[in-house]
């Protein structure tokens, strides 16, 4: 399959690992738009969020365990998580991943999202 983050994870492609199990795969973002911004992503291949089902939503617990774990090495007390579905969202790889973004204090709310007209 021609997908850039499953070529990641075989080691076709290099990249900053950060972590790694049997399940997830954790390496650092190429455009960082944090101190901190890694990529956590399912070892198998799926889409997006669209893409998990009762066959593979245990992935994604297995990235939110990942990014405890990974939180507690590093020390990193507080951090977003971010999963974009789709192209209006911001989705450009479609391999399912979540953004882990820590060491900058963030805002919230509409004004963050960007423009909505
Ligand atoms: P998306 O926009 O799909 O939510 O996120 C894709 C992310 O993958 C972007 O933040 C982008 O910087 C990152 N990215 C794209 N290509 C590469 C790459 O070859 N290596 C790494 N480490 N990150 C990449
Ligand atoms: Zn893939």
């Amino acid at each position: 399959m021609d997908c850039l983050f499953c070529k990641i994870i075989n080691g076709e492609i290099p990249s900053a690992k950060v972590y790694e199990d049997e399940f997830v795969y954790c390496f650092k973002d190429i455009a960082p738009i944090a101190p901190v911004h890694y990529l956590i992503i399912p070892k198998q291949h799926i889409c997006c969020a669209n893409g998990i089902d009762e066959t593979n939503s245990n992935f994604v617990a297995k990235v939110f365990e990942a990014a405890a774990k990974i939180a507690k090495a590093e020390g990193i007390e507080s951090y977003r998580i971010i999963n974009n579905c789709g192209e209006d969202a911001g989705q450009t790889v479609m391999h399912l991943h979540f953004h882990m973004l820590a060491g900058v204090k963030m805002g919230w709310g509409p004004e963050s999202l960007g423009k909505t007209e």
